[in-house]
């Protein structure tokens, strides 16, 4: 009786499930370039929806989305990458998607994101 791929699978997964870990890991080691193409599907998606779909800067209008970013609108954004730890920035943009793209950020380019950030340290040593 022929077995469709899925019957296969779990036939395998059942009488050698060493079999497939193994196989996991041979694949995983082949295809290097799997959870980058996901990080980079996962940040693109937060973008495009805080953009609303269309991708630039919120201030200058920058749209090559390798240099776009998201910005925490109330600052804090560097403590609440600290708070996500793990660090990379791609947990960051996981965290986003995992929580429904919470409201507070917003999409700058790089060159916007650090004038901000100097701009709001200004601030902060003029109180200070
Ligand atoms: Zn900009």
């Amino acid at each position: 009786m022929a077995q469709t791929n899925s019957e296969r699978y779990q036939l395998r997964k059942l009488r050698h499930p060493e079999d497939l870990v193994a196989e996991q890991k041979r694949w995983r080691e082949a295809h290097p370039e799997m959870p980058r193409r996901l990080n980079a599907r996962v940040r693109l998606a937060a973008l495009n929806h805080y953009t609303e779909g269309r991708l630039g800067c919120a201030l200058c209008h920058f749209s090559d989305s390798r240099a776009l970013e998201i910005d925490h609108i109330d600052g804090g954004g560097c403590a609440h990458r600290r708070e996500l730890k793990r660090g990379g920035g791609h947990d960051f943009y996981h965290w986003l998607r995992k929580n429904n793209y919470p409201p507070g950020y917003r999409v700058l380019c790089r060159n916007c994101n650090w004038i901000a950030y100097l701009e709001s340290k200004e601030l902060s040593n003029d109180e200070g």
